[in-house]
């Protein structure tokens, strides 16, 4: 994995589409920054009584198009830089979806698996403090990211609505279904992934039945994105965790395996495995698909020559560094972007939000619809951008296309000076 700096790899990315639109660099300037960053120490008390001190991070990137939306990661590696990126990222994959919301991002720099419940309770109830007068069903929309899930956001929710004396579901997304959440959130990202991949393979004119994919991460996104592409008729033949790669030719069952990460902490010696493979030998297997789930700069440019896949689906945000795009764009790799490929958590996000406001649920196979019309929708926006402006990648017309919505809100809301 490379150490690219990753809001450098957002930076370049805006510059890059900025070039196919007639903007100011002023203007391009403002659209590369967050406007604030909340960063904070969280004092919080172990279970053996003493204290510990957690950095915080909240970035709200930009705003022009409604509330800030964005997940809160909780990962050792979190840092000032990844925070305003992935918080960069949330408003462009918005404008891709052209769903009414900015962009913002947190996180706590934090392993997890070295804490308790209780404690992990003590240290979200009190980053939640922090947020709360920053948070706000119109003003700032937290949602999970790496390592934190339903259980984070009712935490979350349920600090906020003590402190401000209020019932505000839409406070926060990615929650609990009894606690306010969306049918279909869990599946959102994968079911984005996959969706997306299959229009990719219709515009490219491949058949996804019999197609060979590789999944690098057994996360949420990643393990759904498996399942649902197994579903579809497709073999997965290849798939990833943290501690290595296992590979079968003739396709794994990809419940079969999550169960048994369940079971064991890891893909990793599962028993029908032909073969066990580095990450970096998985990504570079000869596969039609390749789903990258796990973290940002997986594939760098010292391995972008080695890609061998046709089609690559980014689940994960920020995989591909831009100097590895580029060569993938070379050799003819169509890169499906992360702020459309791995949109749907987002997009359900919002769905949740407006159900939350109305106080009127959705069935899941409505969620599913309009998820899926939404990816549909968006995909061949962007390839319509992409072959009528000679756009180098669909990566580049999607930022094309997010930053024409996100200068039209601000030129419309007169946000500029
Ligand atoms: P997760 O914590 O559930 O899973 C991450 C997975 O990646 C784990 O299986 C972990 O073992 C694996 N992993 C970590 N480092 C790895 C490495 N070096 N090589 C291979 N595997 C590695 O997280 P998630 O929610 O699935 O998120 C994964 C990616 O998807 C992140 O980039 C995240 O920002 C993005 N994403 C997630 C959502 C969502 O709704 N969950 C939405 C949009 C984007």
């Amino acid at each position: 994995m490379s150490d690219v700096n990753p809001y450098q790899s957002l930076r370049t990315q805006i510059d890059e589409a900025a070039e196919y639109l007639d903007v100011s660099d002023g203007h391009v300037e403002r659209l590369k920054n967050p406007e604030r960053i909340l960063e904070t120490n969280l004092s919080v008390e172990m279970d053996d009584g003493s204290i510990e001190v957690f950095r915080a991070y909240r970035s709200q990137f930009n705003g022009d198009r409604g509330p800030y939306k964005g997940g809160i990661r909780y990962h050792p590696e979190v840092s000032r830089d990844e925070v305003k990126a992935l918080s960069g990222w949330m408003v462009y994959k918005t404008a891709t979806s052209d769903i009414p919301l900015g962009g913002g991002k947190g996180g706590i720099v934090i392993d997890p698996s070295e804490y308790s419940e209780s404690e992990m309770e003590r240290i979200t109830r009190a980053f939640a403090k922090e947020l709360t007068p920053m948070i706000g069903v119109d003003r700032d929309v937290p949602a999970p990211d790496v390592n934190t899930g339903q259980r984070e956001m009712n935490w979350i929710k349920d600090t906020y609505e003590t402190i401000e004396n209020t019932t505000e579901p839409g406070v926060i997304t990615g929650k609990d279904l009894s606690s306010g959440g969306s049918e279909g959130r869990v599946e959102a990202t994968g079911r984005s992934t996959v969706v997306a991949a299959r229009e990719a393979f219709d515009y490219l004119d491949k058949d996804l039945e019999g197609a060979t994919v590789a999944v690098q991460g057994y996360g949420n996104a990643g393990w759904i994105a498996a399942k649902l592409i197994y579903e579809m008729g497709a073999d997965v033949v290849a798939v990833s965790d943290s501690s290595g790669a296992i590979y079968n030719e003739e396709s794994f069952d990809p419940v079969a395996v999550k169960e048994f990460k369940r079971e064991t902490g890891s893909v990793v010696g599962y028993p029908d495995a032909a073969a066990e493979l580095t990450n970096d030998e998985l990504l570079t297997l000869d596969v039609d698909l390749l789903i990258p789930a796990a973290l940002e700069n997986a594939i760098d440019e010292s391995l972008a020559p080695e890609i061998s896949a046709d089609v690559v689906s980014e689940a994960a945000n920020g995989p591909i560094t831009p100097a590895a795009d580029e060569i993938l764009s070379d050799d003819d790799v169509l890169v499906v972007p992360d702020i459309l490929a791995n949109a749907g958590g987002v997009v359900v996000s919002y769905f949740e939000w407006v159900q939350n406001r109305q106080r009127f649920y959705w069935s899941e196979e409505r969620v599913n619809e309009e998820l899926d019309a939404t990816i549909v929708e968006q995909f061949w926006n962007l390839v319509e951008a992409y072959e009528d402006r000679s756009l180098p990648s669909l990566r580049t017309a999607a930022y094309v296309v997010a930053l024409e919505r996100v200068l039209d809100a601000s030129d419309q809301t007169g946000t500029w000076p």
